[in-house]
Parts: structure tokens; C-alpha cells; sequence
């Protein structure tokens, strides 16, 4: 890698990032920041690209999932456990449907930024600047709460270090003991995911209890007690990330402390802009989304860009075309790959191709469309003899109202009812477990 340092970044063009007007107030922002403990530790985004590495052969899969936009407001325990769940109910679906091991991501404690279609909002004939997540300013249509302001990413920074703590509890203390199976249910998801998940956590209740009659203790076994679950962002707020990152005292080397992964938006993936310079210069693994414009050539300057010791597991590439429009983008981007002989994670971002307003005016997604592009991207992996690593998704534990269809067959007139999303629409529980259980037919098909 050509030398690099962390604030190399400010020497190229930025985009999606806000313009601070108060220069002595971000200062003294970062000045503080740049003294807090790291959210992460090298060792764990070490361990994780390890995780990432076997996903990219076939021997794991990546389920990557939460909020589009993490927000002050419904910041709460019950939330986070909520989508905790859930994703330890798909992960459970994949493993015991598919026989995978999987690695579990959150977008989560950090992922607060958000990259915007237009820089203006217009309501009622008024103009505003657009919200860019509550890191940066607020979604409240007022001229003072569009204005951006640096200390937001100190209340970011406490809430993400909260979350992460009470995440680290669930993941070791004893809530994701493989035992408490039956017990991750959530009142609301009735119906037929329901009984089909509870039906899978019968089985797997059997598989223990024998296991116990033959002899082996599953009581005492590391690996059903306690699970690895890991965060990631899109690391756009490049102040906030400069400041949390740190030098690793074992190998020298840069770890963006912010969060395990951080992945490179599809509006900010310029090869010669700030998010790439920064994101190219960290040892974690490095996420980058591939959209309709990606080109083969910009995908191969990247790739040698961001993996230039092309390490599994590093690299994770999350494609995000839209339903009906993979077999057009995929397959090109993939022979890019293949020519540059270059290690990544192929990872299916549904969410993002298949925003439409509805007719009620609501931003939405139709589940149709998401299991659609979930099914034409294992379709052209296994047409092109590549692997399908890991899925991506917008979602939450809550009993949202957001994208329409699933099996409550949420229409465009209920979207009113419970819509809390502070950015883009997500899934809601019975909606990720109906993907979980498609994922895992598709992974075994
Ligand atoms: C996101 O993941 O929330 C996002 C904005 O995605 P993309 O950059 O792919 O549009
Ligand atoms: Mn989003």
C-alpha cells in the first residue's frame, strides 16, 4: 500500500458530508474524540475478516442487518434486543436450514450518517437542507434543525458505545445460549413464520436433549452459549471516523475504531474521493456497495484500492441493483472480479435498488421486489459458478409498518400505521424470518 495517513482524506473531494459553519466547535469536537477509547479493538475486525474470509469460499454466510439509520429518539434496550433477536432467529434459520455457520453483523452503534439523493428537501413550498442522520442534524422541517452541528457526534459516539455494551451482554451473558432458542420469539410475529420457526427450535431442543442423554453437555459448550456479533456502518462522516481511529500497538497498523466493518456508500465510491482514500488506509474489513453505475473499470481501480494485498475477507462487495435488474449488472461485475483474479465476499444488499413512494406518499419497499433480487442474485451465482457469500438488509426487531407484502401483507394504505423509520423503510420481523427461511431454501437448493 502507497503511505497513507489518517487525515489523507482531506486532501480529496468530498461529497455527502456536511459543511460545518462552526470551525472551533468541530475542532474541539474531534480534539475530544480523538482521547475517547476506541468502540473496537483490532483483534475483533482481525477476527471478523477471518469470518468474512470463510463466507467468501462458501464455508460461512454473512447476514448483515439493522436500521438504515440509527436515531437519538428510538434509542432504546428494548429496540436493540428486539433486532438482536430477530437476526439471532434468521441466523438460526440459515444455520440449522442451510448448515452454515453464520456470522452475524449489525448495522449498528454507528451507523447514524446518511448519504442523500438530493441536498434540499421541499415541503409545502419551503426549502430546506436535507437530513443527513442525526449525527449530523435533525429531522425536525425547521431551518435550525437541518443546520449541522459537531457535538451531535459526541451524543453518536455515547450511544453507539451503550449500544455496543448492552450487545456484548446479549452476546456472552447468556441471552444467545443456543438453549434459549424457543425463547427468542417476539410476541407479535404470530402467523406462519412463527410456527414455522417454532417448529425449527423444537427440532433443535430435540437435537440437544439427545445430545445430553448420549453424554455430550451442550450446557458447557462455548460455541451453543455464546455467539460473535459484530457491528458496521457506512463510514461516511469522515470527521467522526478520523478521530476514532487508532494505531494497533501488535502490527502498526490503522483500525477504524468506530465499529468492526465499515462499507463505502454507493454515492461516495469515487476511486480518487475522501471515503475511498480513508476506507483504503484501515485494517478492518472494508465493505463497498455495487450499484447500476458501478463500472467494471472503477470496480477494479477499487478493488486494488482497498485490497491491495488481496486478503479474504477484506473486501466485501454489496450488490445493490434493483429487482430485475442483477442478471443486467451482476454478471459484468463479477467477470471484473474474476479477471482481476481478486478475493471478495459477494454479499446481496436487497434493500436499496427497490425504494418507490406509494401511493399514499410513503418511501416503501414491496417484500416481492426484495425476495426477487434475493433470488436472482443466487441465480446468476450459481449460472456463473461464484458464491453467494451473505445477505444485507434493512431491519428491525419492531412491529413496523414500512415495506408492503410479506405474509400480514402490509398494503400501501396500513403503511400509515406504525411507520417509524427515520430514513429508508426496513423489514419487519415476520418479514426478515420469511427472507431468513428463503435464504436458506436458495443456499441448499
Ligand atoms: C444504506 O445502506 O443505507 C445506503 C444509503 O445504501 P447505498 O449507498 O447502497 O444507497
Ligand atoms: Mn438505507
Amino acid at each position: 500500500m502507497t503511505e497513507w495517513h489518517k487525515s489523507d482524506w482531506r486532501k480529496k473531494p468530498r461529497i455527502q458530508m456536511p459543511d460545518y459553519i462552526d470551525q472551533a466547535a468541530l475542532e474541539a469536537v474531534e480534539a475530544q474524540l480523538s482521547k475517547y477509547p476506541p468502540l473496537v479493538f483490532a483483534g475483533e475486525a482481525r477476527k471478523l475478516k477471518a469470518a468474512l474470509g470463510a463466507a467468501s469460499r462458501g464455508e460461512a454466510f454473512l447476514l448483515q442487518g439493522g436500521d438504515c439509520a440509527e436515531s437519538f429518539d428510538q434509542f432504546s434496550a428494548n429496540a436493540i434486543r428486539d433486532t438482536f433477536k430477530v437476526m439471532l432467529q434468521m441466523a438460526m434459520v440459515l444455520t440449522y436450514g442451510a448448515k452454515v455457520p453464520v456470522v452475524k453483523v449489525g448495522r449498528m452503534a454507528g451507523q447514524f450518517a446518511k448519504p442523500r439523493s438530493a441536498p434540499t428537501e421541499v415541503k409545502d413550498g419551503f426549502e430546506l437542507p436535507s437530513y443527513r442522520g442525526d449525527i449530523i442534524n435533525e429531522l425536525d422541517f425547521t431551518p435550525e434543525a437541518r443546520i449541522p452541528d459537531p457535538r451531535k457526534m459526541l451524543q453518536a459516539y455515547t450511544q453507539a458505545a451503550a449500544t455496543l455494551n448492552l450487545l456484548r451482554a446479549f452476546s456472552t451473558g447468556g441471552y444467545a445460549d443456543v438453549h434459549q432458542v424457543h425463547s427468542w420469539t417476539l410476541g407479535f410475529t404470530e402467523g406462519d413464520n412463527a410456527a414455522r420457526y417454532r417448529d425449527m427450535a423444537s427440532r433443535i431442543q430435540d437435537t440437544l436433549d439427545f445430545m445430553k442423554a448420549a453424554g455430550i453437555d451442550s450446557d458447557r459448550e462455548p460455541n451453543l452459549q455464546t455467539v460473535d456479533f459484530y457491528t458496521s456502518h457506512e463510514s461516511l462522516l469522515l470527521e467522526y471516523e478520523e478521530a476514532l481511529c487508532r494505531q494497533d500497538s501488535t502490527s502498526g497498523k490503522w483500525l477504524a475504531g468506530s465499529g468492526h466493518m465499515i462499507w463505502i456508500g454507493d454515492r461516495t465510491r469515487q476511486p480518487d474521493g475522501a471515503h475511498v482514500e480513508f476506507a483504503r488506509g484501515v485494517l478492518n474489513p472494508v465493505g463497498l456497495k455495487c450499484g447500476p453505475t458501478t463500472t467494471a473499470e472503477d470496480l477494479k481501480v477499487l478493488m486494488n484500492k482497498l485490497n491491495p494485498e488481496n486478503e479474504a475477507g477484506k473486501l466485501t462487495l454489496i450488490a445493490r441493483f434493483g429487482a430485475g435488474k442483477v442478471a443486467e449488472h451482476l454478471p459484468r461485475l463479477i467477470r471484473a472480479v474474476q479477471e482481476e483474479g481478486a478475493n471478495v465476499l459477494w454479499v446481496c444488499d436487497a434493500m436499496h435498488g427497490n425504494t418507490i413512494k406509494s401511493s399514499t406518499g410513503y418511501k416503501t419497499r414491496p417484500f416481492e421486489s426484495v425476495l426477487r433480487e434475493v433470488r436472482d442474485f443466487f441465480g446468476v451465482h450459481k449460472a456463473e459458478g461464484t458464491i453467494p457469500g451473505g445477505v444485507h438488509f434493512e431491519m428491525t426487531g419492531q412491529d413496523v409498518t414500512e415495506c408492503t407484502g410479506g405474509v400480514y401483507a402490509v398494503s400501501e394504505e396500513s403503511l400509515s400505521d406504525r411507520y417509524h423509520t427515520a430514513c429508508d423503510p426496513r423489514l419487519n420481523a415476520s418479514q426478515s424470518l420469511e427472507l431468513a427461511f428463503l435464504v436458506a431454501e436458495e443456499l441448499t437448493a
